[in-house]
């Protein structure tokens, strides 16, 4: 399988905006024996902005552009330092790969990207990637990771997308508000219904942009990739999720 993994920043940070090194290390080497058990993995990671934030000690997350993209430029560094010394530990190179929303609209830079994922792909190494912060604003960028990793699974044809979140999926109604939300495991068609439950004009359901994640549910199931969305507290998951289990909310592609 060609599995693209998404991680977000509150998997991957502390609430302090440091990294969750327990977390991350786990994450790795999950991901490592998945690759070493055959599959393809591609990581889209967030987190620059957090980390670079926590690094600099910053009071919060900054708001202003010019102080976003300063921050971005320096937990990016963090954030591969930091994956490339882990998976080096397991045996595998990864390589970074930034990219803003333009990247996809533009025909020549879209198949720049997908030819050297492809070749990436084939020399074993495991990409790495995030929208490149310092350089994009919102006119140019594609603004979230969700949207983000579903474009990369639909330009190099991955069989799956696993959005790795602070939630265990997507439910009937905000579980934080709700008690008698459930947990909605398969999803075969995106009706005006479910397309709702992600926090139309009024409703938001607070469940942390599930509106981005049901966006990267069409972009995905419409190009023939299924999507997962999950709890990345336990990256172990992903286990279950390469062993075909039940795991979370699936998005079934359009085949
Ligand atoms: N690119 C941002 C970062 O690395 C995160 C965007 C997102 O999580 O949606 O900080």
């Amino acid at each position: 399988m060609r599995i693209v993994i998404k991680v977000g920043t509150s998997t991957l940070a502390h609430s302090t905006g440091r990294l969750n090194i327990r977390r991350v290390d786990e994450l790795v080497k999950v991901m490592s024996d998945l690759k070493n058990s055959g599959h393809e993995v591609i990581l889209v990671s967030s987190g620059a902005i957090g980390m670079g934030a926590g690094k600099l000690s910053l009071k919060g997350k900054p708001s202003d552009i010019p102080t976003k993209q300063a921050a971005a430029a320096v937990g990016q560094c963090e954030l591969m330092y930091t994956y490339d010394k882990l998976f080096s530990e397991y045996n595998h190179t990864v390589a970074q790969i930034l990219l803003t929303g333009s990247d996809f609209s533009h025909t020549d830079r879209h198949a720049n990207f997908t030819n050297t994922m492809m070749r990436l792909l084939e020399l074993d190494v495991l990409p790495i990637i995030n929208e490149n912060d310092t350089v994009a604003t919102d006119e140019i960028s594609v603004g979230d990771n969700d949207t983000l990793s579903a474009l990369v699974a639909e330009s190099i044809n991955a069989d799956l997308l696993v959005l790795m979140s602070d939630i265990d999926g997507l439910y009937t109604a905000d579980p934080h508000k709700d008690p008698s939300a459930s947990l909605i495991p398969e999803i075969r068609e995106l009706t005006p219904e479910i397309l709702a439950l992600g926090g139309g004009a009024g409703s938001s359901l607070g469940t942390g942009g599930m509106k981005t994640k049901l966006h990267a549910a069409e972009i995905c199931t419409g190009s023939g990739t299924d999507m997962i969305i999950t709890n990345g507290q336990n990256p172990n998951i992903l286990y279950d999720i390469a062993d075909g289990k039940s795991v979370g909310t699936r998005f079934i592609a359009k085949r």
